[in-house]
């Protein structure tokens, strides 16, 4: 079989040979740093205006990697992990650097863990130290001590960071941790590192980040993101991401920081384009819009969840938002619909005065993360879409098959999509088994997505290939009856596959709904899943009763009968729910929807 191999429109572009700190930090002219204004703002925390230029965050990111190495307690050493365990907030861009600078890696945990998920991030990834948010240290305390450590080894393991406020000029918000713990403010003082740690040439392989991920099946894996799979990630996006004006363009940074989205685009992708990140602790939507408003934001990065609630929320229309040129979402499938819809609104609440884009890009943690963009220039005519492969990297739609007998899909046709390129990470930490499931010899990086690309070559994500419904259906010449007669394996003499992300983003168009999320229920009678969809009402205070539920569920069941093929109609049902369940970064925790199925088909 001949390889259907797909290149980048874009021409390729070189790929940097420096460590990460190095490519973002160097001193590129007088009082410039990576190639922009050293005193311009790089950090400004929301709540109070407090902000950290370039230079400063340079130096404290030299201060703290001089004390992760040098404290006597610490006395970190190259290639050694930190974990960070902090919601946003300044300090956590200085604990990142700081720790790059100092030649470590960094595993970033998810805020809201319980000492237990972060018991295995933390093991997993032989961390020495956590660098962790005064909230946390509870959390982390436990969890070092279910380790079996004794307490002056738990208290030596941990460094609190406080919000980082003092060092943008606040004094008076030191940290209040308990004083038999080192405190960022205290490592801040020691000393400073001449240079950061270099990673040149063949060492730009090394390992700088750890960012957890479940990829397509298990427990989180600790992805292995080298210092040149960020530094290319950020040339290759820079090269296409929507023009961005150093002097005047301003983002807000509401998307989790410990997510690999986050952590690149939000933490390095703006330091690179040189523009200032104002930094919400987590999304909130009066907030949200309220700090578009007060410090003229032009961009964010956020995911589909935030555009439903745009969609809708009155902040919306009680704040100004026509600063707003680009919404740009990512980390889970967004549907047409929605996009029409915020900026219908956006505009409207501006008397048509100024245009927002809403566009997208795809990728995973595992491709550091974005492979696809799509440009503003694209995001009417190809709405939906991910947009094109970014330069530098190829492309796969794989159907079946192994090694030589791999068969690519035909042009316009769906299949797993494959990818390879130096943005492509290095493998699972301490798993080789999971790292040859989904990295092939010749370096293909399988994303478990099922995507299509169109003749101009704009790819769409169908589904991911695990969640796809498979729905059998009933061979047309035969009665139910004489269906069910026959052998399970015989019933059916077609396998449609219902993709639930495309259904959803259908029942988002549904005015009466404000959130939609659809799951394969399996019926062992007819051997096949049926596609189970959840919905929250938009006036959740007009469906409140067994009766208005079923009513409201049915009524939804006879819409999407007029909307969609009949295999994909909501044969598992229509049921009511108060929020769907998702994650900080915007994916909807289908594990807990299926578990609440089991739950009702068992009480049915
Ligand atoms: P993560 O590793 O947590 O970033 O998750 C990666 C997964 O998110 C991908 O495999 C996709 O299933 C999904 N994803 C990311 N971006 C998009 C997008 N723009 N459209 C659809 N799915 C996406």
């Amino acid at each position: 079989m001949v390889a259907r191999i797909y290149t980048s429109p874009y021409p390729p572009i070189p790929v940097a040979s420096e460590s990460l700190f190095t490519h973002l930090f160097s001193v590129t002219g007088p009082n410039e740093i990576g190639g922009y204004p050293a005193a311009h703002p790089a950090f400004i925390d929301a709540a109070t205006g407090a902000t950290v230029s370039r230079a400063l965050l340079k130096h404290l990111a030299l201060s703290l990697g001089y004390a992760l190495r040098n404290h006597p307690q610490l006395k970190l050493k190259r290639g050694d992990t930190v974990m960070i365990f902090s919601p946003n907030s300044l300090a956590f861009p200085i604990a990142l650097f700081g720790a790059i600078a100092g030649g470590l890696r960094c595993t970033l945990a998810n805020s809201a863990y319980t000492s237990r998920e972060l018991e295995h991030q933390y093991k997993d990834s032989g961390a020495k130290v956590i660098l962790v948010a005064e909230d946390g240290v509870p959390v982390a305390r436990e969890m070092l001590k279910d380790l079996g450590l004794t307490k002056d080894e738990v208290d030596q393991r941990i460094v609190v960071l406080g919000n980082g406020l003092q060092w943008a000029g606040n004094r008076s918000t030191k940290t209040t941790a308990d004083p038999g713990l080192l405190t960022l403010d205290e490592l801040l003082t020691l000393g400073t590192l001449p240079s950061e740690e270099r990673f040149d040439g063949a060492d730009t392989h090394e390992t700088v980040l750890l960012c957890y991920s479940s990829g397509t099946t298990g427990k989180p894996k600790g992805v292995m993101t080298s210092h040149q799979n960020i530094t290319s990630v950020l040339d290759m996006v820079k090269l296409v991401f929507p023009p961005l004006d150093p002097g005047k363009d301003v983002m807000l940074g509401v998307l989790p920081f410990y997510h690999i989205y986050g952590a690149v685009k939000l933490l390095n992708f703006p330091l690179a384009a040189g523009i200032p990140v104002v930094i919400q602790t987590k999304f909130d939507p009066v907030a949200f819009c309220e700090n578009i408003a007060r410090y003229r934001v032009t961009a964010s990065l956020i995911v589909p969840p935030i555009l439903v609630v745009l969609s809708r929320h009155p902040a919306v229309e009680k704040n100004d938002l026509s600063t707003l040129k680009i919404l740009f979402s990512g980390a889970a499938p967004l549907g047409a619909a929605l996009v029409k819809e915020v900026k219908r609104r956006l505009l409207a609440c501006n008397g048509g005065k100024q245009e927002c884009f809403v566009t997208q890009g795809y990728g995973l943690t595992e491709t550091s993360p974005t492979t696809h963009l799509l440009s503003t220039a694209d995001s009417d005519s190809k709405v939906g879409s991910i947009g094109l492969l970014l330069p530098n990297l190829e492309a796969r739609l794989v159907v079946d098959g192994e090694g030589d007998g791999l068969i690519d899909a035909e042009e316009g046709q769906p299949g797993e999509l494959w990818l390879r390129g130096p943005s492509i990470m290095k493998g699972y930490l301490n798993n080789d088994v999971a790292t040859k499931d989904c990295i092939t010899h010749d370096k293909w990086f399988k994303t478990g997505d099922i995507g299509i690309r169109d003749k101009e070559g704009y790819y769409y994500i169908v589904d991911r290939r695990k969640e796809l419904i498979k729905y059998k259906v009933r061979p047309v010449f035969l009665s139910r009856q004489a269906c069910l007669s026959l052998p399970a394996r015989c019933r059916s003499n077609r396998c449609r596959a219902v993709p639930p992300a495309e259904l959803e983003s259908v029942l988002l168009t549904h005015p009466d709904i404000a959130d939609a999320a659809v799951i394969g229920v399996y019926d062992e009678g007819e051997a096949t899943e049926y596609p189970r969809a959840y919905v929250v009402p938009a006036s959740p205070g007009k469906v409140t009763t067994p009766e208005q539920k079923r009513a409201f569920g049915g009524d939804v069941a006879n819409w999407i009968k007029t909307k969609v093929a009949q295999h994909k109609f909501l044969r598992g049902g229509v049921i009511v729910i108060d929020v769907i369940p998702k994650s900080a970064a915007g994916k909807i925790l289908r594990r807990e929807l299926r578990e609440l199925a089991k739950v009702e088909m068992e009480n049915q």
